[in-house]
């Protein structure tokens, strides 16, 4: 440990009290490494301030120091962009105590919340006044509002209710200078030019601490309706979504699943059948919602699945009956990772294109990556959407044990390349963090670097906020 550092700890401890100063190595071990467990990084110290002014000393110390602060939530993110360098240069500072809900309102329809309260928390506090927070994800129990924003999240209703960016509807939050941007009064219009706001969302903890955010919500759910549907192709999965789509505002899930990702399901995770009897080379996911009563929304997505039988957009589909086959029929789609993990060595790139290309792009690209290593398995599955896949390549059965770390990084540059020739992004909705930089600054056009740069170095010309993510 350095001076600064001894003398940030000290000093904050000093200012915001034992409960915000963490030296315990046992304490903070589990947060040092990322959600995946493939980056181990090291800190002296976790400082868990209480409020934004407690923050902003806390920012104000590292700046004084020059001591790096990596902002961490529910340390669930996908590109381990909240886990400290190795060498232990930086302290982490974890909003694990900033869990308030501060209001929240059927009339204005927003929740103002802090970074650190739960997603989780946050859905069942509005489902009490009749409202709801329309993003979730698997992380959902554990991961944090100020995560949730820091990387822009998706999830599996961005098709109706669109990402984090969509959601916010303004920013709280500690610069790299220890002044407080207060944008949470939420205007609907507000012409001042650059949005800080809309800067600080994705940022990943580069531009500053976030405290709290607004968040828009919706009514709750009325009713739902899921069904499974078998269909030949992704380009006829997409034929069925536009087909949903121009008929009806309802649809919020469209996931697709491989028939090969479906019997690893099957395969490795107890308690799950196939929802259809005969075989398919592809799946579609559909949930369909509704906030008014008076719409059957069951018989419609049924009715509408009939006619896209009909017309020979699907093979067949199976509506879910209650609740309890919803959820199965969610569980086939939630728990791939997992399966696949079970099966073997897996590399996961979370991806996207135009929507439009997307049908192409799986089918083109998995079969390229397959020629190219061959034994490898090459798919993709789902917010086909969002035009934003999981493009998962799965190590021959026989692999070695060190495949990943040995072929991995091949691999992963042909997906990229592949990805960025359709025009695509190689972060879908995780981000960049740690994971994808070297991968960022190879394929990101000269252009975007430029730019990210500048705002970096205008905003945090110290470099004390989250440096080596994100920004190359
Ligand atoms: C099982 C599982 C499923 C997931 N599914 C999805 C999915 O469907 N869609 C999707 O988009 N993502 C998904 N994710 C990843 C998702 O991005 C994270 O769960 C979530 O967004 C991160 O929240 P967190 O609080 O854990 O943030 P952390 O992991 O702690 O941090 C993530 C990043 O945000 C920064 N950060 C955290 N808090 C703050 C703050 N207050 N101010 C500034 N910066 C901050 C960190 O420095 C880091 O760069 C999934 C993750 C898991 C484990």
């Amino acid at each position: 440990m350095t001076g600064g550092e001894a003398k940030l700890i000290d000093q904050a401890g000093r200012m915001l009290g034992p409960k915000a100063v963490i030296t315990d190595p046992k304490e903070i071990e589990p947060w040092v490494t990322d959600w995946r467990g493939r980056f181990h990084g090291a800190t002296p110290a976790i400082l868990a301030p209480a409020s934004r002014e407690e923050v902003a000393q806390i920012v104000r110390l590292a700046a004084e120091h020059g001591v790096p602060l990596v902002p961490q939530g529910g340390n669930t993110g996908m590109a381990a962009g909240a886990t400290p360098p190795a060498d232990g240069s930086a302290i982490l500072l974890s909003t694990r105590r900033m869990n308030r809900i501060r209001s929240i309102s059927a009339d204005s329809r927003l929740a103002v919340a802090e970074a650190g309260v739960i997603l989780a928390t946050l859905h069942e506090t509005a489902y009490q006044v009749g409202l709801r927070f329309p993003l979730t994800l698997g992380a959902r129990g554990s991961c944090t509002l100020g995560g949730l924003t820091s990387t822009n999240a998706g999830g599996t209703q961005v098709l109706k209710f669109g990402t984090m960016r969509s959601l916010v509807a303004g920013v709280e939050a500690v610069l790299p200078d220890g002044s407080i941007h207060d944008g949470l009064s939420a205007l609907k219009k507000d012409n001042r030019g650059y949005s800080l706001d809309q800067l600080l969302i994705g940022a990943e903890g580069t531009l500053g601490v976030i405290t709290a955010v607004a968040l828009r919500l919706v009514p709750t759910i009325a009713a739902r309706a899921v069904a499974w549907a078998g269909v030949e192709s992704p380009a006829k999965a997409l034929d069925l979504l536009r087909f949903l789509e121009a008929r009806t505002h309802n649809i919020e899930g469209f996931e697709l699943v491989p028939q090969d990702s479906l019997d690893l399901v099957l395969k490795h995770i107890p308690n799950t059948r196939a929802p259809l009897a005969g075989k398919h080379d592809w799946h579609v996911l559909v949930e369909a919602t509704t906030s008014d009563t008076e719409i059957d929304i069951a018989g419609e997505l049924e009715h509408l699945l009939g006619a896209a039988l009909q017309q020979g957009i699907i093979g067949d589909a199976v509506l879910a009956a209650n609740g309890a086959q919803a959820d199965a029929f969610w569980k086939l789609r939630d728990t791939i990772s997992e399966a696949e993990r079970a099966e073997g060595q897996t590399l996961a790139h979370d991806i996207s294109v135009p929507v439009a290309a997307m049908p192409a792009f799986i089918v083109e690209a998995s079969a390229k990556v397959e020629q190219a290593f061959p034994g490898l398995v090459a798919s993709g599955f789902g917010h086909l959407g969002d035009g934003n896949i999981h493009f998962h390549v799965r190590a021959a059965s026989h692999a070695a044990p060190d495949w990943y770390e040995a072929e991995g990084e091949k691999v992963t540059r042909m997906v990229d390349d592949l990805v960025t020739d359709a025009g695509g992004s190689i972060s879908a909705e995780h981000g960049i963090g740690q994971l994808k930089l070297a991968e960022f600054a190879r394929l990101a056009p000269p252009g975007r670097i430029h730019v990210l740069r500048a705002i970096k170095q205008a905003l945090d010309p110290l470099g004390i906020m989250n440096p080596g993510k994100l920004v190359p």
